[in-house]
């Protein structure tokens, strides 16, 4: 299906990655019960596929002894370097940390609970090979989340691509393998609010999926819970859309055509059958609702101007406390 999809694409140089540098970045929060088994299982992989390589393992903030697991690591070698951010970043901006550090010729976001197969990493270079500039990951069955996650996950995909300029592929992560110069431009963005994903898609390139399906989390426990979802959820589509604040206007506008006709129809009743038993509920409900709409039509408004607010402060992106590998 890899070459199929691969296949599709316009005819380009066919690219080889003898000489080339893959770089890993994996971002890391509490994640010491998996680490052990992500590097046996990553450098398994890595060793297969005939290229230079380094991984670049951002410590995000973690409370636990991952840290110190990841020093274990890059005493044993050298290849495997280190990010020790300040504190905790969030996910999005340890990646951004991560992608700023990377020197490779293809580079490769990878969670480091092995929820991201590091096995299919051979297919994305293939890709790469064959002309792709992002080779991404797809899921092909969320079995491995529970009715809920993949619901709102549906809903939220179908939110965004109808309210954004930008198409989100259905399913996919921030796992993929990108060419260098699309890394260089998303270096280039200089937005604070790092919705990952948005920005991916948002580059353009020529880009190829590759299906795979998502195991459960190897050991530990995801950080995601509900309400941060929502958050991300807000961020993304606040970043890449401006609709749910253009759109109170129209909502005003219909309230107002409403509220004349209302009026009108009120004069000729009174003026054909006199006046009426005032209509103290319906003036609540008329009152309550137009409140609502008011507060919601502030809230949007304030969702942007608290991210206006983020970006206009301008601090760095992240700070970084350490970084061990990257003087060789
Ligand atoms: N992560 C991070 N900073 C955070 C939260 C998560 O660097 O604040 C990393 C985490 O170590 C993992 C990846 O992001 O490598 C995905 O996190 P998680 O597995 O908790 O999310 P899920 O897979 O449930 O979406
Ligand atoms: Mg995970």
């Amino acid at each position: 299906m890899v070459e199929a999809a691969a296949s599709a694409l316009p005819v380009v140089a066919p690219r080889s990655r003898v000489g080339k540098r893959l770089s890993i970045i994996a971002p890391c929060y509490n994640e010491q019960a998996v680490l052990d088994l992500f590097f046996e299982r990553i450098d398994a992989e890595l060793a297969k596929l005939a290229v230079d390589y380094e991984i670049v393992c951002v410590n995000d903030g973690s409370r636990d002894h991952t840290l110190a697991v990841l020093l274990k690591h890059h005493q044993r070698d050298p290849r495997i370097k280190i990010i020790n951010l300040a504190r905790n970043f969030g996910k999005e901006t340890a990646l951004s940390a991560g992608l700023d550090a990377a020197s490779g010729d293809m580079v490769v976001p990878i969670d480091c609970d092995l929820q991201d197969p590091p096995e299919l990493i051979g297919q994305f270079i293939d890709a790469w090979e064959a002309g792709a500039d992002v080779a991404y990951g797809v899921r092909v069955d969320r079995t491995s989340d529970g009715f809920l996650k993949r619901a709102t996950a549906q809903g939220f995909y179908r939110a965004f691509n109808r309210l954004s300029d930008v198409d989100l592929p259905y399913n996919a992560g921030d796992y993929r393998l990108m060419d260098r110069r699309v890394v260089e431009v998303l270096k280039q963005l200089p937005e604070r609010n790092r919705f990952m994903k948005g920005l991916f898609a948002w580059v353009g390139f020529r880009q190829t999926p590759v299906p795979y399906v998502r195991p459960e989390r190897a050991a530990g426990t995801s950080s995601f819970r509900y309400w941060k979802l929502w958050n991300f959820a807000l961020d993304g589509i606040t970043s890449f859309s401006s609709a749910p604040i253009r759109i109170w206007s129209y909502v005003g506008l219909i309230a107002g055509v409403l509220a004349c006709g209302m009026a009108g129809l009120i004069v000729v009743r009174t003026l054909l059958w006199g006046r009426d038993v005032p209509g103290y509920p319906s003036l609540m409900v008329v009152i309550l609702l137009s409140f609502g709409l008011q507060m919601l039509a502030i809230g949007s408004l304030g969702e942007y101007v608290a991210r206006i607010y983020q970006e206009v402060k301008n601090r760095p992106l992240y700070v970084v406390m350490d970084r061990y590998g990257f003087d060789a």
